[in-house]
C-alpha cells in the first residue's frame, strides 16, 4: 500500500510516496520556482539522486512532472498511478470546523477556501495541490491533515484573546495555533515512550526549528499553544518576532514610514533571530557568530532560550504540573547546547539534566534528564509525513 503525501506551498511542492507496509519512503523530492522562470525538480529515490530543470507553468504541471518521475524506469518508484491508493496533503488552515484529518469531498474543499482570510498564503496554495491531484489522478482518494486541527481541544480560557467577543463571533479571531501534525505525534510518541499509557500526564512539546511552538498536552490533548491566530505569536523564531506588545505595529508604522501590513511582514520575515542577531535565521549561523565573540549574537540566543524557558514555565502553571518536557525539529532534535541552556535554572520545576545524554542525543529517540529527575526530559524527532500517512491510510480504510 503506497501513499503520496503532498505539502503544496505557493511557489513549491514537496512530496513523499511512503510504502505503508513498513513505513518506508521510497521516493521524494521537491518542485521549486512553479510559475517562475528557473523551475527544477529535485527527486530522490533509495541512493539515488535525479534534478530536472524545466519551467514550471502551475501546480497541475508541477503534479504532473512529479508523477512523470514517480513512474520513470529509471529513477522511479512505481509501475502505474493505480499503485498510489491515496493521497494525504498537508493543509494549514482549518478554522474551528476541523478537528481531525479528513477525506476531501467538495465541501471540504469549500471550507479550506473560506478559511483563506486565515491563511492567506498556505490555504490558497494547499487548494492549488489538491485541485492539480485532482487533475492528474482523479480517481485517487485524498484526505486532508490540518495543521491548526490537534490544537481545537483548546479550553476557550486558553483560546480566546481579551479583545471584544463579537470580533471572535464575526471574524473568527482566537488562538487557533499550528505545527499541530507535530505536536500530536511527538506528544503521542511521548506518552508512549515514556510509560505514560492509561495514566495521567502534563507534558510540554517544544517543536524548536526555523518556525517554533509549544503546546501543553494533558493527557495527549492540546490545552494551549504558543502560536496564535496567525504563526506569528509566541517564541522568537528563524525570522518572526514572535510575542509583542501590539502596540508596536503603530508604532514602527509610524517610525519608519510603513503600512501595517509591511509591519507585520518585517514581524514575519525580518525579525527574530535574524533581525536581532543581524547574522542569521538559521541557529547554527547564530552559535557560530557568538562562538567566534558576537555580542548581539550572544544575546540573541540569551533571549531565543529566555522566551521558551517562560513558556514551560507557564505551561507547568497552566497544567498544574509537569511529568515531562520534549524537544523536537532541527534545534530541539540536534542543538544539545540550545536545550540545555533553555532548561538552566527549571531545577525548582524538578528539572534536572544528564549532560553526557544531552550532548550525545542528535536526531534520534532518547531520554537527557538524569534518573532522578522528577520532570522526564527527552529528544522525540518529529515526522510529520509519516502522521500524515498514517491518517490517511487510517481514512480510506484499506
Ligand atoms: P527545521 O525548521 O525543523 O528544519 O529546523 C531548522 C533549524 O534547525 C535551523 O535553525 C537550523 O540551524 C537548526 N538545526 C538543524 N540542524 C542543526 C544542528 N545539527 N545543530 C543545530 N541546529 C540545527
Amino acid at each position: 500500500m503506497k501513499i503520496l503525501i503532498i505539502n503544496a506551498g505557493s511557489s513549491s511542492l514537496k512530496y513523499q510516496l511512503i510504502d505503508m507496509t513498513d513505513e518506508s519512503i521510497l521516493a521524494k523530492g521537491i518542485v521549486e520556482r512553479i510559475g517562475i522562470p528557473g523551475g527544477k525538480l529535485c527527486h530522490s529515490f533509495g541512493d539515488g539522486k535525479f534534478t530536472l530543470d524545466k519551467d514550471i507553468r502551475d501546480h497541475t504541471q508541477a503534479m504532473g512532472v512529479v508523477l512523470e518521475a514517480l513512474l520513470d524506469e529509471d529513477h522511479g518508484a512505481i509501475s502505474s498511478i493505480s499503485e498510489i491508493a491515496a493521497v494525504g496533503h498537508r493543509v494549514l488552515h482549518g478554522g474551528e470546523k476541523f478537528t481531525a484529518s479528513c477525506i476531501i469531498t467538495q465541501p471540504v474543499i469549500d471550507a479550506i477556501e473560506e478559511y483563506i482570510p486565515l491563511g492567506p498564503l498556505h490555504n490558497p496554495a494547499n487548494l492549488m495541490g489538491i485541485r492539480a491531484c485532482q487533475a492528474v489522478m482523479p480517481n485517487t482518494p485524498m484526505v486532508a491533515v490540518f495543521d491548526t486541527a490537534f490544537h481545537q481541544t483548546m479550553p476557550k480560557k486558553a483560546y480566546l484573546y481579551g479583545v471584544p467577543y463579537e470580533f471572535y463571533k464575526k471574524h473568527h479571531i482566537r488562538r487557533y495555533g499550528f505545527h499541530g501534525t507535530s505536536h500530536r505525534f511527538v506528544s503521542a510518541r511521548a506518552v508512549e515512550l515514556l510509560g505514560f499509557t492509561g495514566k495521567e500526564s502534563k507534558i510540554v512539546v517544544c517543536h524548536l526549528g526555523n518556525g517554533s511552538s509549544l503546546s501543553a498536552c494533558v493527557n495527549g490533548k492540546c490545552v494551549d499553544t504558543s502560536m496564535g491566530l496567525t504563526p506569528l505569536e509566541g517564541v522568537l523564531m528563524g525570522t518572526r518576532s514572535g510575542d509583542v506588545d501590539p502596540a508596536i505595529v503603530e508604532y514602527i508604522a509610524d517610525s519608519e514610514h510603513m503600512t501595517v501590513g509591511e509591519v507585520v511582514n518585517f514581524l514575519n520575515k525580518k525579525s527574530g533571530l535574524l533581525g536581532l542577531s543581524g547574522v542569521s535565521s538559521d541557529m547554527r549561523d547564530v552559535w557560530a557568530a557568538a562562538n567566534a565573540g558576537n555580542e548581539m549574537a550572544k544575546i540573541t540566543i540569551d533571549i531565543w532560550a529566555y522566551r521558551i524557558r517562560k513558556y514551560i514555565g507557564a505551561y507547568a502553571a497552566a497544567m498544574g504540573g509537569l511529568d515531562a518536557i520534549v524537544f523536537t525539529a532541527g534545534i530541539g532534535e540536534n542543538d544539545c547546547r540550545a536545550r540545555a541552556l533553555i532548561l538552566e535554572g527549571l531545577e525548582f520545576l524538578g528539572v534536572k539534566l544528564d549532560p553526557a545524554a544531552n550532548d550525545s542525543t542528535r536526531a534520534a529517540e532518547g531520554p537527557i534528564s538524569a534518573p532522578d529527575s522528577t520532570v522526564q526530559v527527552w529528544v522525540i524527532p518529529t515526522n510529520e509525513e509519516i502522521s500524515i500517512a498514517r491518517d490517511t491510510l487510517e481514512l480510506i480504510g484499506k
